[in-house]
């Protein structure tokens, strides 16, 4: 999976390659579709939701240039397979999930590869975690259709964040706050869930 989808694909960086290793999809996959764990696509979640496809995972990863002492934001928590990988990498985690039926499992997922320095909560993750921002790194596995300037004012100095936004069509933003200014950068096209906003609403 890592040599010919990811590596293949031009990500380089042999600490988010580590990342990759050392964290098995499977145990985030449906029991129902273990054995496509491996395979080059996005997969189904419980509750309609999505597992983003491998090499997605690893070239978000690799934009935010983790060092180790950072503290990441991640927003759709989902199956935990991007937390976990994130945890692997960063100082802490606070990731959130709108989703309460998905959040239920993941402790268990990342308690078992011993992973500790992850915060999880149900909400909306624009807001759950406002009181802990800045964040050195931001990471949204949904998109919003437009420029989510809530979430982006939770980046700290310095900081980068990697995010969809669109509706029918989304690009991925490389997004760096420089001198207190919003730098943003389009990268490719892609294809997210929606960001959900408010009390459950679409
Ligand atoms: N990174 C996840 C992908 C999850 S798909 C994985 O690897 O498994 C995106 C997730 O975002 C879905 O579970 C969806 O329920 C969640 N989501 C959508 N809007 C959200 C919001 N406003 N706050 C938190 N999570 C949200």
């Amino acid at each position: 999976m890592i040599r010919e989808q990811i590596v293949a694909r031009g990500v380089r960086d042999p600490r988010v390659l580590e990342a990759l290793r050392s964290v098995p999809r499977d145990l985030f996959v449906p029991r129902l579709h273990r054995l496509d764990a491996f395979g080059d696509s996005p997969l189904p979640l419980e509750r309609g939701q999505t597992i983003s496809q491998p090499y997605i995972v690893a070239i978000m990863t690799q934009m935010l240039q983790l060092r180790g002492d950072e503290r990441v934001l991640e927003i759709g928590t989902g199956s935990g397979y991007q937390t976990a990988i994130l945890a692997r990498l960063a100082k802490h985690v606070f990731s959130a999930e709108i989703e309460p039926d998905l959040a239920a499992t993941v402790l268990s997922r990342l308690n078992q590869l011993e992973i500790e320095n992850v915060t999880l909560a149900v909400g909306n993750g624009i807001e759950v975690f406002r009181d802990r921002a800045p964040f050195d790194a931001i990471l949204s596995a949904a998109a919003p259709d437009a420029w989510p300037r809530e979430l982006l004012e939770q980046l700290a100095e310095g900081g980068r964040a990697v995010i969809p936004v669109g509706g029918d069509v989304q690009y991925l933003w490389l997004v760096r706050r420089v001198n207190g200014e919003l730098v943003r950068r389009q990268l490719e096209p892609v294809r997210f869930v929606p960001l959900r906003t408010g009390r459950g609403g679409a």
